[in-house]
């Protein structure tokens, strides 16, 4: 069964959902208060409208209730999102997922019930941040408060160097998930893996360990 979402707003944020969503074979209804928008994305996704999605009534006639997925993507009109993730959430949406703009504006979001809050400025900043104090840092995914994943890059200082050598898990209390190397991925790589200048390792561990690896290894 096609999965059916609606996406309010389509700034940069909802119009990439949209493409996504439809790339991945979905059903989208799009909906922005503004014309020209709403004309841009109209020959992409399956149905795209104009409405105001303060407005409870244009909700409802649009049956936006019986939807899967409904994703707010409202930036900067943090009332607006407001507003509009409650008359959701009263209308007994499935499953709302909310653009948060600001710690404020999330703490809202989840007293109104909302499933799902995103921040992507946010994580994107942490996430270039990152890479900006280590350049050997490609990728970084938070798990949790005190966990992530990163993707490091191998530079050629330790080329040749295998798994047991680096000693990660006892220097540095990582553990390396996988090996990417050109097209290929070694997953859970043998501690006789020797790596190469390149490779791109997969690295899981506490934040803490992490922050040390970046800066005192490669
Ligand atoms: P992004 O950062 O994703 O580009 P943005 O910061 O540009 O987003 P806004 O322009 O504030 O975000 O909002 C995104 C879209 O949401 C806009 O196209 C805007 O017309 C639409 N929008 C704002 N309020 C409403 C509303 N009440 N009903 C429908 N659409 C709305
Ligand atoms: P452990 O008891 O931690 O599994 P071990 O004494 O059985 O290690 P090996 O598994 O051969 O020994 O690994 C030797 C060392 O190589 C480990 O202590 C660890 O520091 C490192 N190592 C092995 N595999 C990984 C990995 N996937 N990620 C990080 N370090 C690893
Ligand atoms: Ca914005």
């Amino acid at each position: 069964m096609k999965k059916q979402f609606a996406v309010i707003g389509l700034g940069r944020f909802g119009g990439s959902i949209c493409k996504s969503l439809v790339s991945e074979g979905m059903d989208v209804l799009a909906i922005d208060q503004d014309e020209d928008k709403v004309n841009e994305f109209a020959p992409i996704v399956t149905e795209a409208v104009i409405a105001d999605s303060t407005d409870e009534k244009a909700l409802r006639s649009l049956g936006v209730r019986n939807f899967d997925h409904v994703i707010v993507a409202i930036g900067d009109n943090i009332l607006a999102s407001i507003l509009t993730t409650l008359i959701l959430e009263e209308m007994n949406v499935k499953h709302i997922t909310v653009k948060a703009q600001n710690d404020y504006h999330e703490k809202v979001l989840s007293r109104l019930g909302a499933d799902e809050i995103v921040h992507p400025e946010r994580d994107i900043g942490i996430r270039i941040a990152h890479n900006v104090v280590s350049k050997n840092v490609l990728d970084y995914l938070e798990l949790s408060e005190e966990y992530s994943i990163v993707e490091l890059a191998a530079g050629h200082t330790i080329n040749g160097e295998t798994i047991v050598d680096l000693d990660l898990r006892a220097r540095y209390g990582c553990n390396i998930l996988a090996i990417k190397r050109g097209e290929d991925i070694h997953v859970s790589p043998r501690p006789t893996e020797i790596i190469k200048d390149g490779d791109v390792l997969i690295v899981i561990g506490a934040d803490d360990d992490i922050n040390r690896l970046e800066n005192h290894w490669i």
